[in-house]
């Protein structure tokens, strides 16, 4: 948590704000009462004097006017009496003069009695006849004095002045020096209050603020269960309730963020297409697994990348060519393993002012789709050629019909002949394709009976063996047992049929056709091997597929349509079998199929 500079927390500036403002109020205050107290006392001070002085005035005067006897005593002495009878603590010294400036008589000083005055402040006022007076500082002691002169006069005018110099530093600037330390110390100890109080105070308002700020720092860390304790009613207290309702907000909206983040990520990974999103520099900041694994890559290494490097685009496009991308593109991610095609389409996203945010593509595996639709092509051609290939031979017999061969009694059959067999084959063609087709859509039904396999099988080895013209000898390796399966025995015939028609079609003159039937876990297996020219083992899979032979001429010349296995393997995948072939070119071949075994003889048979 980062500290609070000490001169910046709240606690100090309140503390400070405080001891500021009863300091200049004191000091206001102080100093206006200071002064005032001050021209008061220096006002009364004065006053008391100035009354003493009348009083010696007075008293001069009657002195001065008295008619004496001879036992009187003189006038130096009468006036010495006067000032003797006024003079107190106050008064530093006081001086009776003549209008001729001379000393009448000193409080203080008898030497000086019968001198002249030398002060201007006394020659001022017997000059104008008004009172005159000063404050000066008194250089051996530093204290200030106050001087007073004030005149006197008779029936003649002015008569002299009354001189008095006065202990004002005492009487009144000492006490207010001493009333000033008394506010000094006031001051001082209102400041501590304040201070304390203001520490106080401060905490009240920096406590709950501080709470606050500490919450703040734990809801950033994303722990929303501490709440601010409120400590009062004020504007700070409902702003903490403000607070917590705040914190609760956050909390609610947080955990429904995190629900919605959580959902969009169990979609993203549940789907079966790739995702993956960018920033609006277009580098990778999404994806999900399925797209990792379209695209055959580690997480890490995509994170941040260029999108269109990701997708191996960055050849023919940039990411502003990827922005305005309308239509998906094929991607081709096969390897030397696997096929993969990827069919991207590009969405945008954009904010309500138009300003690109990101883009988001989605990989759509495609390798299934475009096999299929390359097979689809692949058979188009396939029949197309099929059915090109008699109807051109067709043509052209027809042709020399027409020209006249008709008339021919030796050739005419012959050609007629050639047509037929052409028409039959492609009526075969047709025939074999409408089954496939009707296999294709899933239409063509089984009619399933259950049947002994032995006596089904070997009575169609029977027809064979009666009807076969070559010279090639069946060897039967049935077992005695009989073993059930359920069948659709229409359909059995012909796969079977086809087997066998292909093993005497390839095997030579005297060879063996063997017929084995075995049973391995809940499966029979039949084999049926010729000793034929066999198959080039890599042609071996292929057999199956459809219009796939070895030696095309010779399968055509012997009438096939190249669809008999291919027909046949579907027809045992319905029956939940399988179909495969095992060759030895030269040796012979050998084709497998299997057909589950019905192990419940429930006796409706027989
Ligand atoms: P076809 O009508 O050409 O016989 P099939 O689907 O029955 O069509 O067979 C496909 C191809 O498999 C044949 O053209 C042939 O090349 C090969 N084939 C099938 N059975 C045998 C066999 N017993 N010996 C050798 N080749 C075979």
């Amino acid at each position: 948590m980062q500290k609070v500079n000490f001169f910046n927390s709240i606690h100090v500036k309140v503390v400070l704000i405080y001891i500021l403002l009863i300091l200049i109020a004191i000091q206001v205050i102080g100093l206006y009462f200071a002064r005032e107290l001050e021209r008061e006392m220096v006002d009364n001070f004065q006053s008391s004097i100035k009354d003493r002085v009348g009083l010696v005035e007075f008293n001069v005067l009657e002195e001065i006017m008295r008619t004496r006897d001879e036992d009187d005593p003189t006038i130096a002495q009468s006036l010495d009496d006067v000032l003797e009878g006024l003079n107190s603590e106050d008064i530093i010294e006081m001086r009776i003069i003549d209008s001729n400036y001379r000393i009448l008589a000193s409080s203080e000083n008898e030497s000086i009695v019968g001198q002249r005055s030398a002060d201007d402040l006394v020659r001022d006022a017997i000059m104008a006849g008004t009172p005159f007076q000063e404050i000066f500082v008194d250089e051996a002691e530093g204290d200030r004095v106050w001087v007073y002169a004030q005149p006197y006069s008779n029936q003649e005018g002015v008569a002299g002045a009354i001189y008095v110099s006065a202990d004002i530093e005492g009487e009144v600037y000492d006490t207010m020096s001493e009333i000033n330390q008394i506010l000094a110390v006031a001051t001082a100890v209102a400041l501590l209050i304040t201070a304390v109080l203001g520490v106080l105070i401060a905490q009240t308002i920096s406590r709950p603020i501080a709470d606050m700020r500490k919450q703040a720092l734990t809801m950033a860390k994303g722990n929303f269960s501490r709440k601010v304790k409120i400590y009062s009613d004020d504007e700070i207290g409902q702003l903490a309730k403000a607070f917590n309702n705040l914190t609760n907000r956050l909390q609610e909206s947080q955990q429904s963020t995190e629900s919605e983040r959580r959902k969009l990520a169990s979609v993203l990974s549940n789907m079966t297409d790739g995702v993956l999103s960018t920033d609006r520099r277009g580098r990778i900041n999404l994806i999900n697994n399925t797209a990792l694994m379209l695209l055959n890559v580690p997480r890490e290494t995509v994170l941040g990348r260029p999108v269109t490097e990701v997708l191996s685009l960055d050849d023919e496009y940039s990411f502003e060519d990827l922005i305005h991308m309308k239509e998906a593109l094929n991607l081709d991610f096969s390897t030397a393993e696997k096929n993969a095609v990827l069919r991207t389409s590009f969405s945008v996203i954009q904010k309500e002012t138009g300003f690109v945010n990101g883009l988001i593509a989605v990989l759509h595996d495609n390798t299934e789709q475009e096999r299929i639709d390359m097979e689809r092509r692949e058979f188009v051609a396939n029949v197309s050629h099929e059915l090109r290939t008699p109807l051109t031979t067709m043509r052209s017999y027809l042709e020399a019909l027409a020209e006249g061969a008709w008339e021919d009694k030796d050739i005419a059959p012959m050609f007629l002949n050639v047509t037929q067999t052409e028409t039959e084959r492609m009526i075969r063609l047709v025939n074999d394709l409408l089954q496939l087709s009707k296999m294709d859509a899933a239409e063509s039904e089984l009619n399933k009976e259950v049947v002994e396999f032995n006596r089904f099988f070997n009575r169609i080895i029977d027809r064979f063996e009666m009807s076969k013209s070559q010279k090639v000898s069946f060897k039967r390796n049935l077992p005695n047992q009989p073993y059930f399966v359920e069948i659709d025995t229409d359909k059995m015939t012909q796969v079977i049929d086809n087997i066998i028609s292909n093993a005497l079609k390839y095997s030579p003159e005297g060879g063996i056709v063997r017929f084995d039937v075995t049973i391995q876990n809940e499966d029979l297996i039949v084999r049926i091997a010729d000793q034929g020219m066999g198959i080039p083992k890599e042609n071996v899979e292929r057999i199956f597929e459809r219009f796939y032979r070895v030696d095309r001429a010779r399968s055509r010349a012997m009438g096939g349509t190249g669809l008999g296995l291919a027909i046949a393997k579907e027809m045992i995948k319905f029956h939940g079998g399988n179909i495969w072939a095992e060759s030895r070119e030269g040796k012979g071949t050998s084709i497998f199929f299997t057909l589950p075994l019905e192990t419940d003889d429930g006796g409706e048979w027989e």
